[in-house]
């Protein structure tokens, strides 16, 4: 049970004043929630300020920089209403100081509200950004307004949050202090002595303090407030791992003693031979698999290095050994291509090969359960629908867990929380820095594929300026005649870029104009049938170009696709150009890149995209991508911290890492139940960072 000392943190959002059915949508998609029902007011405080605005400013009105946000205490003169019926011309109200005049200037706005709110021959204090144009200073819709004679005063030192389109930054400011409000007296989990060397604040306090910032170094993430919740988080997730570990330790595995017989009959079908680093994984993988003790290993392979075909082979040892086996892919349509993939391979071993997702409904599912249940379904494709409680399996021996780039030990241990105890092979798209395997897996065993399956061709990159997209589609014209096939990626658009980017839709637009029916356009708001359905039109070569935002990112396998275009690649994180770079160059034709990058770009861009093209090795790129992210670039539009970290960052905080690791094996050494006071206190921490699934290991022995 969450102790009662969190239930504030855990109180819906909607508990906060002036959250209602609207502006709870804006939340929930500001937090990366499906819905208002899920956020709680703990999410709205990890979302934490990326800046501040300094208001402090007040060099009197003649003397405002132009552009620069300031504060001004001057005297209202005059209302200049627009003429009547002419909305388009803006509300003006005239101020001065002792410097000089200052007009203010609002567009549809009511007249009553302003005569209000600055009445004539009042004192006020207004903030915000002023513009001078012709020796006149104005300031258009002011951020704040404060009445002198009414002792109003405005905040002179602001936290400046990320938003979502709808959302105004004040009013997000004032459901995040409420949420500040909120925050119970917290017990410390952390050793004092550790407290003291770190010079740690009280969780509450830091809280506190990462909500309002006093000054630029409030909003580093070297703050100390910061770095003490980043220290809470790493160890609440390494204490969450290592208790997941030593559970899967103490429930024995079943021993998989693998006959061969359906193996060798597909490696004997295969078009190709396997790479050694193939055969090696595969030798880990069986050696683990035929003790007492369960496998928990990683296999790493960059993209294209031919992870699927070690997956199978796996899974059929388990089968071979009279078990069932399943694969998890992280979304619908990678787990629609397992399926396709697997059950082609599969063919001639006879073996039932299934799939099981969240579309599945009804009798079909019905009929599915129930053949997983018999044992009839030998080798299980789907999501997270894997997983759920009504799925019971009859001899599970070995799930797959392909997590590409997302992490999270949430289905592994959701699994173990069942009572099943399978072997379990996590897969990812390497490259992944050694201190994000350690934070995200924690102590694993790790296969590497390092080798290129033979055959492949280098994939030949070119980076260009966006103006020349017109030569790019004639050649483009004369490629698709030669039968080739398209990828054309455009970035996500979110509502309130304010930048000029081109959207699918719109790229799409200009595209047909060329293509015609032969380009087509898939992104992420579309159902997954469509979805599904444009990408087989392209995979069987009706369609040619297909014009896509991230969403084909993971996995998607046409083999006979050789040429990618990434418009806006200097808004791509180098690791995601490598993924999508990595959906050509499959097959045994030639395949190129084009990357087109619009404006001037910055030092920091060129060197990435110079990578991009120098080299085609994930491990060079991950490590590449790490120093330059290092240099406080923000990629893309969001601000990409650490995968399934809340405040902590492994670039920021990495050095708590290792600290948190021994921390918490020293903790579970001496106090494996947590049930010493600080015990107590620490399952309160593992609640506040929702590592609490481990907790039930506790009990259930
Ligand atoms: P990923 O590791 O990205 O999941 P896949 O398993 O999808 O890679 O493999 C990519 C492609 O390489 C597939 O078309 C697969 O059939 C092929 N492939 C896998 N292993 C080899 C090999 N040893 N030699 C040649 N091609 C291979
Ligand atoms: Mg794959």
């Amino acid at each position: 049970m969450r102790p009662f000392v969190l239930d504030p943190l855990f109180a819906s959002l909607s508990s906060l004043p002036g959250i209602g059915a609207k502006t709870g949508e804006l939340y929930a998609r500001l937090l990366g929630r499906e819905s208002l029902e899920e956020c709680r007011i703990i999410d709205l405080l990890f979302h934490v300020p990326s800046g501040l605005i300094d208001r402090s400013k007040q060099p009197g009105i003649a003397l405002a920089p132009q552009g620069a946000i300031v504060t001004v205490t001057a005297r209202v003169d005059r209302h200049q209403p627009p003429p009547r019926g002419n909305r388009s011309i803006p509300y003006r109200i005239f101020l001065h100081d002792d410097t000089g005049e200052l007009a203010l200037v609002y567009f549809r706005s009511h007249g009553d509200w302003l005569l209000k709110t600055l009445p004539i021959d009042e004192t006020v204090m207004v903030s915000g950004k002023v513009d001078w144009f012709n020796g006149r200073a104005s300031m258009v819709h002011p951020d704040h307004i404060a009445r002198i004679s009414e002792g109003e005063t405005l905040p002179l030192i602001e936290p400046v949050y990320g938003l979502t389109a709808g959302l105004s930054p004040k009013v997000l400011r004032k459901t995040i202090e409420a949420a500040v409000a909120r925050v119970p007296d917290l017990p410390e989990w952390q050793d004092p002595p550790l407290v003291r060397q770190q010079g740690f604040a009280p969780a509450t306090e830091a809280f506190r303090q990462i909500h309002d910032p006093r000054d630029a170094h409030d909003v580093d993430p070297q703050a100390p407030a910061r770095r003490r919740l980043a220290y809470d988080e790493f160890l609440a997730g390494q204490l969450s791992l290592a208790l997941v570990r030593a559970r899967l330790r103490k429930t024995p595995g079943t021993p998989v003693s693998p006959t061969g017989e359906l193996s060798s009959g597909v490696i004997d079908t295969l078009p190709f031979s396997l790479t050694g680093s193939q055969e090696d994984a595969i030798a880990d993988i069986l050696s683990d698999m035929a003790s007492q003790d369960r496998m928990l290993r990683l296999l790493q392979g960059d993209v294209g290095s031919g992870k699927t075909v070690v997956a199978l082979l796996t899974m059929l040892a388990a089968i071979e050994s009279g078990g069932q086996a399943v694969l998890m892919a992280p979304t619908e349509i990678l787990a629609r291509q397992h399926f396709a993939t697997i059950g082609q391979m599969a063919k001639t071993t006879g073996v039932s090969v299934e799939i099981l997702t969240g579309r599945t409904k009804g009798r079909e599912r019905e009929d599915i359960l129930e053949r997983i249940a018999s044992g009839e379904a030998k080798i299980i494709i789907g999501t997270h629908a894997l997983f759920q409680d009504t799925v019971n399996y009859n001899n599970l021996l070995l799930a797959v867990v392909d997590e590409q780039h997302r992490f999270g030990v949430h289905q592994r241990l959701r699994l173990t929380a069942k009572g099943i105890s399978p072997h379990m092979l996590v897969m990812t798209a390497t490259p992944i820095p050694r201190t994000l395997v350690l934070a995200a897996f924690g102590d694993m065993d790790v296969s590497k594929l390092t080798e290129k399956p033979a055959g492949r061709k280098p994939i030949q990159t070119v980076i260009m300026p966006a103006e020349r997209v017109g030569e790019i589609i004639e050649r483009l014209r004369s490629a698709v005649a030669e039968g080739r096939k398209i990828y054309w990626i455009c970035p996500l658009v979110e509502e309130s870029e304010e930048t000029p980017l081109m959207s699918v839709e719109e790229r799409h637009a200009i595209l047909a104009q060329t293509f015609g029916d032969q380009a087509a356009v898939v992104h992420g708001r579309m159902s997954g049938p469509e979805k599904d359905a444009i990408m087989m039109a392209f995979k069987s070569g009706e369609t040619r170009l297909l014009v896509a935002t991230t969403v084909i990112e993971v996995g998607v396998d046409v083999p006979d696709a050789t040429i990618m275009v990434i418009e806006h690649a200097e808004r791509f994180g180098l690791a995601q150009l490598h993924q999508l770079r990595g959906r050509v160059g499959r097959g045994s034709e030639a395949s190129s890149c084009i990357l087109l990058y619009k404006g001037n770009l910055s030092e920091n861009a060129q060197s990435r995209l110079k990578i991009m093209r120098d080299t085609e090795d994930g491990f060079l790129i991950a490590e590449e991508d790490l120093r330059l992210r290092g240099e406080g670039e923000l990629l893309g539009t969001r601000q990409s911290g650490t995968p399934g970290f809340a405040i902590a960052s492994l670039e920021a905080h990495g050095d708590l890492l290792e600290i948190a690791r021994k921390d918490a094996h020293y903790l579970l050494e001496r106090d494996p139940e947590l049930t010493s006071p600080r015990g107590e206190a620490i399952r309160t921490l593992l609640y506040l960072f929702r590592r609490d699934e481990a907790i039930r290991f506790l009990h259930a022995g």
